[in-house]
């Protein structure tokens, strides 16, 4: 993905430590303290610019969300929803997904959604696909026995490959819709990304799969 580069993004997302999480690492194991109730915890990898995680956490009171993206420049304005209207149960994280470990205990999650994921097309790159069995590696550690990847997109390679790569690390795969929006799937939030291509004309994929314990 191009990003356009922001240069005062940095020192925005500084200004405001009750929404964006300054020090991830101290954290690890207390992330419930950051929100305003302890309740389920479930993150976006790859959050963009939080159009999802938003809705989500609007939506639905009773769980608490951290949008994770790893460009300034672009969870900047999943910062400046938050400043327009506060919700006490979402906050944002710029870190890697690669490095999750180093900032959530085990188990500390119970669910991770990726959406819409950079698809690294080249077969030299797959190890930065966000479902490459090293992040799967990764969400497992962090997950609840039996925790959950919810994952969307419109690109066929990326998805047919992510199918695959649960199925070869173990995961169970539930439930897969290869028409999202034209199935009876209910309570849809669409991304940016899945407005952008939806109205292109691409099919939207989606599929549930976990961490059999
Ligand atoms: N999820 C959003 C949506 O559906 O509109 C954004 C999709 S965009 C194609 C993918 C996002 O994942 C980008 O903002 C990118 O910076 C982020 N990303 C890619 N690799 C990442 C990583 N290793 N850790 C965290 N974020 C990552």
């Amino acid at each position: 993905m191009r990003v356009k580069n922001k240069p005062w993004a940095k020192d925005k997302l500084a200004e405001y430590p009750q929404y964006v999480v300054n020090e991830p690492e101290i954290w690890k194991g207390r992330w419930q303290e950051r929100f305003g109730k302890e309740q389920p915890l479930h993150i976006e990898v790859g959050t963009g610019k939080g159009q999802f995680i938003y809705q989500m956490a609007k939506a639905n009171p009773e769980i608490n969300y951290i949008g994770i993206e790893i460009e300034t420049s672009v969870i900047v304005t999943a910062l400046e929803k938050l400043i327009e209207e506060e919700l006490p149960n979402l906050q944002l994280l710029r870190v890697d997904g690669r490095d999750l470990t180093e900032y959530f205990n085990d188990a500390e999650v119970d669910l991770v959604y990726l959406n819409f994921s950079d698809p690294w097309p080249k077969t030299r790159h797959a190890k930065r696909r966000l479902t490459y069995k090293t992040f799967l590696a990764t969400y497992e550690k962090i997950l609840v026995p039996n925790g959950e990847i919810h994952f969307k997109t419109d690109n066929q390679g990326l998805f047919e490959y992510s199918l695959a790569s649960f199925s070869q690390y173990g995961m169970i795969i539930n439930q897969v819709w290869l028409d999202l929006h034209n199935s009876n799937f209910e309570g849809n939030i669409k991304t940016e990304y899945e407005e952008k291509f939806s109205t292109k004309g691409f099919r939207i994929n989606r599929v549930e799969a976990y961490f059999p314990s």
